[in-house]
């Protein structure tokens, strides 16, 4: 018979409905024609063309797909979920340009923002003509935002903002920054123009991992923004929790996408490749990680699969996302490991994918909550005992 490819053992496009099959049609052609025969080279100096791809992505409604409204596209979650995989799949630097793009920056304005913030922003969002990055974490503070050191005081009408970001993807190349502040009431959210002065964005260099993405270190040196540049709605550290949660849905998709691609890879190089007179596919200890890894991929789609069932019908709690990010991370970026060994020395080669995967995958365990955090998140809802502090 024929060999069959790990995502169709169990025919699980059954379970998708023509909409998302198409929606994944799409997202497949633009990542192999614009995507898929370049980002080896990205990746390996570092720069990844964001604008233009931002435009093509644009096009096609990949930006923002979920949001209804301001010239976004009003996709089911699935349908997101499956362009969010689809992407992963060429590499997680692209796939985060997008998560970041959609579910953090135009999420938190289309979520929190006034009418005025919306028009202004989103339908060039949606478009790919504007770019959005998304600061919370800062260099002291990652796991622990509550505790930021960037402040927002009052100043007559205007806010003036102090402090820094770290490690915020697209803050190199953003036209408009999502910024997380202390202020006398808590933490409020700024649609802060990139343009604005004491505003600067450094590029972190020297990155093993996410070659392939924008990431950027933010000083705000007494940045000066009008009160119609807060987010209204946004009140306290929920309002950007929230959004990670919109994040992290498409990350628990992602992060099989790049796991596929390794298990593709290390299927087709097992079986062309010959050692000892056979293809290595023959030999059983391949063949049982082969089989392993795949049980995990299909298990990881399913809980991928249910999770957008649910946020389409009902709405997500955030520790039932935390169960398909802590999963399908921590497998994806087993199998990418496992997948290494198969080729052998060709694992370590950018000729292949499977080791950017695999360095990939050590920044999308870290970022949008550690393993650690959400194993607190699930053991704070199993327990009702909060691990977090002291
Ligand atoms: P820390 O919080 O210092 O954690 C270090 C270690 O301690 C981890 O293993 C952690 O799990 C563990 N730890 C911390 N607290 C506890 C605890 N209570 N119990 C047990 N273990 C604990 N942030 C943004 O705001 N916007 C972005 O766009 C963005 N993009 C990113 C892109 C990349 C490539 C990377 C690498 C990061 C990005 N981040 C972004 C930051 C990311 O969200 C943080 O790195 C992450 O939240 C972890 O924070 P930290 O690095 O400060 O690690």
């Amino acid at each position: 018979g024929m060999a069959v490819s790990p995502l169709d053992l169990l025919d699980l496009d059954a379970l998708l409905t023509d909409e998302e099959r198409d929606v994944r049609a799409l997202t497949r052609r633009v990542v192999d024609d614009r995507v898929r025969p370049f980002v080896a080279d990205w990746y390996e100096r570092g720069e990844v063309p964001v604008r233009d791809l931002s435009l093509e992505f644009g096009k096609l409604g990949l930006l923002g797909m979920h949001l209804t409204g301001y010239g976004c596209a009003g996709a089911s979650a699935v349908s997101y979920g499956l362009a969010c995989l689809e992407l992963e799949a060429a590499d997680s630097g692209v796939r985060s340009l997008v998560s970041v793009q959609g579910s953090l920056a135009m999420y938190a304005i289309w979520k929190y923002g006034s009418e005025e913030q919306k028009q202004r922003w989103l339908p060039g969002m949606a478009a790919g003509e504007l770019l959005g990055c998304f600061g919370l974490t800062e260099p002291d503070h990652g796991s622990d935002p509550a505790n930021m050191a960037t402040r927002a005081r009052r100043d007559g009408d205007d806010w003036v903002l102090t402090g820094g970001k770290m490690w915020i993807t697209n803050a190199p190349v953003a036209d408009v920054a999502v910024i997380w502040a202390r202020t006398s009431e808590g933490v409020a959210g700024f649609a802060v123009p990139t343009s604005a002065e004491g505003f600067t964005a450094r590029e972190v260099k020297r990155k093993l991992s996410l070659r392939a993405s924008a990431t950027g270190e933010i000083t705000l040196d007494d940045v000066r923004v009008p009160e119609s540049a807060r987010l209204p709605t946004a009140r306290g550290l929920k309002a950007p929790l929230s959004c990670l949660t919109e994040a992290r849905f498409g990350i628990v998709w992602g992060a099989l996408g790049a796991a596929r691609d390794c298990l593709e890879t290390a299927i087709a190089y097992a079986v062309s490749r010959e050692q000892f007179g056979r293809p290595i596919a023959g030999f059983q200890l391949t063949q049982a990680k082969l089989a392993d890894m795949t049980l995990e991929l299909q298990k990881g789609y399913l809980l991928a699969l249910h999770l957008g069932r649910r946020h389409d019908a009902v709405g997500l709690r955030p520790e039932q996302v935390s169960v398909g990010k802590l999963n399908n991370v921590r497998e994806a970026i087993k199998i990418a490991r496992q997948c290494r060994t198969i080729l052998g020395a060709n694992g370590i080669s950018g000729e292949y994918p499977v080791l950017r995967h695999a360095n990939n995958l050590e920044s999308v365990l870290t970022y949008e909550g550690t393993s650690e955090i959400h194993q607190l998140v699930i053991g704070q809802k199993l327990t009702d005992l909060s691990a977090f502090a002291g």
